[in-house]
């Protein structure tokens, strides 16, 4: 078996355990915290166009609400399963604590192809989904988001579903339901964009801590989607230069820099980097090989691998995705000298703004863009220098585990202090 077959879930729990040891967690603690609450599946039924029904299996795993309401989004893939969505859902919890929002941690989704489907036929998957999913979620309760193959038009059709099952009276007090949604329909400014603007700030941490300089920067980016998207044409901005991008319909280089900005109309248009016109097409199988400072995986999950850990050339990596580097390939990149900007701490600023998002839909207000800016880039700043000061208090070489311990330190806290009913 190769390590990237290895269960997601197996992988978060080692990760967990790494940070519980720094902080002698307790067993009773570990023990709670290393399964979700819920587990909730749902099967449901959809009429396709062709006349036929096809039955859908969804997801919503509920890790853990000590903090706050469950919070996390909703990834459409044929590859969703219970293990994966376990993994993501553990993921949140620690994300929620490290940045000190009050939310909880949730992960859902639905194995199926989204762009196997005629838009009307997705409308009905996603609004039956979150019929099936009833009382489960609420807006004080869970509260979903997009991810992986979901986008902002799936959390429109969820928070109509949602609320057109509420009271009359409850309608306009449930659109924090889900955050993620356009702007006409209660989104936040930045919240598009606010996973790739956290992974930028994240990465200026970063090089003021280690006298790095972004401006004149070769990027590589696997995933071209939200996120990763949003993080080549911000740190473009910022004077990097894109060098390589791979996808799921291939992979592209230019030594010299790929407009970050063609290149996403570009994507908009065709679904994927591939035949982009700006850049070399190249073989998949050497995108890793290409030199470049920063590699942000941005795509799934499991990408950085034993088989290609040793062909890196970057001298940071940096998490954009969730989980995408396995155990083994953690080893190597460490032997190496090869810097890992932890998934939870990275990849936060979509839950940061999500936190925004809701928080505007309560009081009925609207932020404007430079307000959600800042205020995501001092709470990620405030998450990486919380996770910079215990890494050198504990003498620990590795980030995520700094960052694994400053989440579960505030768990325990909350803990001693509750206890558990009765
Ligand atoms: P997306 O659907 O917008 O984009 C996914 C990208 O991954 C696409 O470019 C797609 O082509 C690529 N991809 C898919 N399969 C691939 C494969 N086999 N090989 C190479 N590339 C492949 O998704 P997204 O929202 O950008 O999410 C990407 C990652 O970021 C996921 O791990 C997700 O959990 C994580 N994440 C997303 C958010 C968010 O706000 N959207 C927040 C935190 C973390």
């Amino acid at each position: 078996m190769s390590d990237s077959a290895t269960s997601l879930f197996a992988t978060a729990l080692d990760q967990f355990h790494r940070g519980a040891n720094l902080i002698d967690l307790s067993s009773d603690l570990r023990s709670i915290l290393s399964q979700p609450k819920n587990e909730i599946i749902v099967n449901f039924p959809v009429r396709l166009n062709n006349g036929k029904y096809q039955v859908f299996r969804g997801y919503r795993i509920q890790h853990s609400n000590l903090l706050g309401p469950y919070k996390g989004g909703v990834r459409f893939h044929p590859m969703v399963n219970l293990d994966e969505v376990k993994a993501l859902a553990s993921w949140m919890t620690w994300k929620s604590a490290l940045c000190d929002i009050p939310f909880g941690g949730a992960k859902g989704g639905i194995s199926f192809d989204p762009n196997a489907l005629e838009v009307d036929e997705l409308e009905r998957v996603v609004r039956r989904f979150t019929h099936a999913l009833g009382s489960n979620i609420g807006p004080d309760h869970d509260i979903p988001a997009p991810d992986l193959g979901s986008n902002a038009q799936s959390m429109v059709w969820m928070m109509d579903t949602y609320a057109n099952s509420a009271g009359a009276a409850e309608r306009q007090n449930v659109k924090r339901i889900v955050t993620g949604k356009t702007m006409e329909t209660g989104g936040s400014p930045g919240r598009d964009k606010a996973t790739g603007q956290g992974v930028v700030f994240c990465l200026q941490h970063w090089a003021d801590e280690v006298g790095f300089d972004l401006a004149g920067a070769s990027v590589s980016i696997q995933g071209f989607g939200n996120v990763g998207g949003a993080t080549g044409r911000i740190l473009q901005v910022h004077g990097a230069r894109l060098v390589a991008v791979a996808d799921h319909g291939g992979a592209i280089s230019d030594e010299d820099g790929i407009d970050a900005f063609d290149l996403t109309d570009w994507v908009r248009e065709h679904g994927t980097v591939a035949g982009f016109p700006g850049a070399m097409w190249i073989d998949p199988d050497d995108y890793w090989r290409v030199p470049a400072d920063i590699l942000v995986p941005a795509a799934l999950e499991n990408q950085v691998t034993a088989e290609n850990a040793g062909q890196i050339q970057a001298q940071v990596i940096v998490e954009a995705a969730n989980g995408p580097t396995t155990l083994e390939a953690e080893k190597i990149l460490t032997e190496r000298g090869i810097e890992v900007l932890p998934d939870i701490l990275v990849n936060a600023g979509g839950l940061i703004v999500s936190y925004f998002e809701w928080l505007q839909n309560r009081s009925a207000e609207r932020w404007d863009l430079d307000d959600v800016d800042y205020r995501l880039r001092e709470t990620l700043w405030r998450a990486c220098d919380a996770v910079v000061d215990l890494r050198t208090d504990l003498d620990v070489d590795s980030r995520r585990d700094a960052a694994y311990a400053v989440a579960l330190r505030r768990l325990q806290v909350v803990y001693e202090q509750r206890g558990i009913f009765p």
